[in-house]
């Protein structure tokens, strides 16, 4: 999931909305107004927008943004209340605490796009992991409303299945936003980094740009990247931070994009080198693995690699 934190779209880091740890399922909602697709550089102020209008409508009394998650037609999902809080928009006490509500920036023409459709599907199984049951249903379903509308409440009847990457389809653009690094594009496309650095004639894949246009040349076999143990741990014991100079093991980046996907690692930190900062990190999931003493101290093992691949998208080798 491409989370961007409440920090980063620029509200205060926690939600004043109160707890609310577990619900019965997840509301999914639309803009109920039309809504033209802009650049992704647009967005996040378009969820400050929203948030601004919640907190300005007098008659709710809201807190805070009325959604736990808002999720663009790119694919991003802007941490809202987050997870494990009483949703504001579902139409009543009753059915703020019956169900999560996740919010689609999607307007009343044209049909959601493939990358919003999975930023949703990706939001409510993240709210499904913190407290939400199984039951996903529209907005309308809890109350006199035609939010989501009609495509929106098509794909939630369909089971708001994930939308398949057609093989035969052709290249995409992608925006590179502030923080994305290639590897992390390259994962959500299911290609090689490799591939977009060929497509694109880049130089230097470690050098992107905010704001940059990307050629996403079409899927071919699911990228899914390796890491040597015995690699990672030679980096692990000999990199001293040293932005900027070339890493001495390429699949220390893959390692570190799976740490900050686990909210481990700052992305600052995702740098290629198995620094100390990295250490702790590591050293953090040891112990989400249930490891302690010598077992967890951020020099990786197979098993919690493994894990952690398992989860990520990686396979380990020796
Ligand atoms: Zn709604
Ligand atoms: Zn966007």
């Amino acid at each position: 999931m491409q989370l961007i934190s409440r920090t980063a779209w620029g509200a205060p880091a926690t939600s004043p909305a109160a707890a609310l740890p577990s619900a019965r399922g997840v509301a999914v909602h639309y803009l109920g107004t039309r809504y033209d697709s802009r650049p992704h550089s647009q967005c996040a102020a378009m969820v400050r927008s929203i948030r601004a209008s919640h907190l300005a409508n007098k008659q709710e009394n809201y807190a805070d943004v009325a959604y736990n998650y808002l999720v663009c037609e790119h694919g991003y999902v802007y941490e809202g209340r987050g997870a494990g809080r009483r949703s504001g928009a579902n139409g009543g006490t009753a059915q703020n605490t019956s169900h999560y509500a996740v919010c689609a920036l999607h307007g009343t023409t044209g049909q959601p796009s493939d990358a919003l459709l999975r930023g949703l599907a990706e939001a409510i199984a993240h709210l499904q992991q913190h407290g939400a049951g199984r039951e996903v249903v529209c907005h309308g379903d809890l109350t006199a409303t035609a939010c989501p509308g009609g495509p929106l409440t098509s794909w939630v009847r369909a089971g708001h299945p994930l939308p398949e990457v057609k093989p035969g389809a052709g290249s995409t653009r992608h925006t590179v936003v502030r923080g994305e690094t290639l590897t992390a594009i390259a994962r959500r496309y299911g290609v090689t980094v490799a591939a977009i650095a060929s497509a694109n004639g880049l130089p230097d894949p470690d050098r992107i740009a905010a704001g940059q246009q990307l050629t996403i040349p079409k899927a071919t076999a699911p990228a899914r990247p390796k890491v040597s143990l015995a690699r990672l741990i030679a980096a692990a014991k000999a990199d001293p931070p040293k932005t900027g100079t070339p890493v001495s093991y390429s699949g220390v980046r893959t390692v570190e994009e799976a740490l900050r996907a686990e909210g481990l690692l700052a992305g600052q930190y995702v740098d290629g080198h198995f620094g100390s900062v990295t250490v702790s990190a590591y050293a953090a999931w040891q112990r989400r693995c249930g490891y302690t003493g010598r077992d967890a101290d951020g020099i990786p093992g197979r098993a919690s690699l493994q894990r952690l691949g398992t989860k990520r998208g990686f396979d380990v080798t020796n």
